[in-house]
């Protein structure tokens, strides 16, 4: 099947270009997963929901996909939170990483190929660090932990756009006494406290974290650039500049062909943080609203800019939701009622085109305006009273499908015996201007949606 072109924004060239994958056909994405040590709030999600909806576009563009996104499950938050539940880290993770699936099945999330956990990569990661060690780009500070030497690598900033120089002039980061320059990060930390530690060649400890992603991209992968990674836009520094650094000093090679960051979100008009008590749980808000809201919602901004939380704002994803599935509801009441089925007609000029919009960039705002388009046709279709098949079956297929890449899911309403028997009622008595009876029936039917 034929490859569509794809064009993303890509953060390092800070510009959109056409994606060129290492090998045809095949497309290997990284994106940076979750500390599992408490319930995410909303916004950690929107890179999720991105991340699937490209997951979906390129495969819609036939390409196969192969993501992962890792669980961090080695962290000092982690081991402070069984601390004082008195429970082991191992306890804590699970139980976190129980919940975050829960959501990406209630987000739609396709599943991913893996799902790695540091936990199982330290093997790797202690090799990694000694690679590092032996070639010069990290270093044992006095007091035993390693560091890797930013200095060393003459690329570090251009991801972010930061230079090291101006880094270090007007640094506000605390230097360390153990560290060379300030923007030196901890490959490895030593210590003897309560939490999980490791006792390798490289002392008893634990890995910081900006090794794990590198180190997990080259043990899946085995390669050491893939050709996307991406995560929130918090996280392009230090933590991808830092990623950068590692995998140029393990293996002179870049990281990722193209960088993908992830706009904030922010609760009317404010950054959503613990201090100012507006953060909104992720768990809370799928509750409420349901997935189908909450991944509309994240349509409703360029995945690049920010996205601002209001009420008004999950009040009208929701009011869209509801439409989108009415026409569902009723256009397989007015074939099914009529005891017909739908013909496999399919739009493809309006599904190409809806495509290209994504393919474009994810441009969801272009691609929805086509999917209303064919809401307003399918509204249309429904309020005449003779059936073109064909144009209903065309509409509906294609609509249904423009979901299915969206990644948003309706419920195919499950039209039965009585609900035939009450449409054949309504429209006798209908025939007969008997209005009192036809509407008995009428009723029943619109409380299921059907018509
Ligand atoms: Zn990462």
């Amino acid at each position: 099947m034929e490859l569509k072109k794809v064009k993303l924004y890509d953060t390092y060239q800070g510009k959109v270009v056409e994606l060129n994958p290492i090998k045809l056909g095949e497309v290997s994405i990284y994106y940076c997963g979750p500390t599992v040590y408490n319930y995410v709030h909303i916004g950690n999600m929107r890179p999720v929901v991105t991340f699937d909806l490209l997951n979906r576009v390129l495969q819609a563009c036939n390409y196969k996909v192969n993501m992962i996104s890792n669980y961090t499950d080695i962290d000092d938050k982690i081991i402070k939170k069984a601390l004082e539940e008195n429970k082991s880290e191992k306890q804590v993770s699970d139980f976190y990483i129980e919940k975050y699936e829960e959501l990406l099945d209630k987000l739609n999330i396709l599943p991913l190929k893996y799902h790695p956990r540091v936990s199982n990569y330290i093997p790797e990661i202690v090799d990694f660090i000694k690679t590092l060690l032996d070639k010069g780009f990290a270093y044992k500070a006095d007091n035993g932990d390693i560091y890797f030497d930013v200095s060393k690598d003459p690329h570090y900033g251009e991801l972010s756009k930061m230079k090291i120089d101006d880094l270090q002039a007007g640094n506000r980061i605390q230097v360390s006494d153990a560290k060379k320059n300030p923007y030196d990060f901890a490959l490895w930390k030593l210590t003897d406290d309560k939490g999980v530690k490791f006792d390798t060649i490289l002392g008893k400890g634990r890995p910081g974290w900006h090794t794990e992603c590198v180190v997990m991209i080259n043990s899946y992968f085995k390669m050491p650039t893939i050709d996307i990674h991406g995560g929130g836009f918090d996280l392009k520094f230090p933590h991808h500049e830092n990623e950068c650094a590692q995998e140029y000093g393990y293996s002179n090679s870049k990281l990722a062909n193209l960088w993908m960051h992830v706009g904030f979100i922010n609760f009317d008009n404010q950054k959503m943080s613990k201090s100012l008590g507006n953060v909104v749980l992720a768990k809370d808000a799928i509750e409420k609203y349901g997935g189908n809201v909450i991944r509309h919602f994240f349509f409703t901004s360029y995945y690049r800019s920010p996205i601002n939380y209001t009420l008004e704002a999950i009040e009208t994803s929701k009011q869209e939701v509801e439409k989108y599935q009415a026409i569902v509801n009723k256009i397989n009441g007015k074939i099914k009622l009529n005891k017909m089925e739908f013909s496999g007609d399919f739009d493809n000029d309006s599904y190409e085109e809806f495509l290209n919009y994504l393919a474009d960039d994810l441009n969801v705002a272009n691609a929805l305006m086509v999917v209303d388009r064919l809401a307003k046709k399918a509204n249309q279709l429904l309020r005449t009273n003779q059936i073109n098949l064909t144009e209903i079956s065309s509409t509906y297929n294609t609509y249904m499908k423009m979901m299915d890449v969206l990644g948003l899911k309706f419920e195919v309403p499950n039209i039965n015996q009585e609900d035939i028997y009450n449409y054949e009622q309504y429209q006798q008595f209908r025939l007969q201007k008997d209005y009192a009876n036809s509407d008995i029936y009428r009723i029943k039917l619109i409380e299921k949606g059907l018509i």
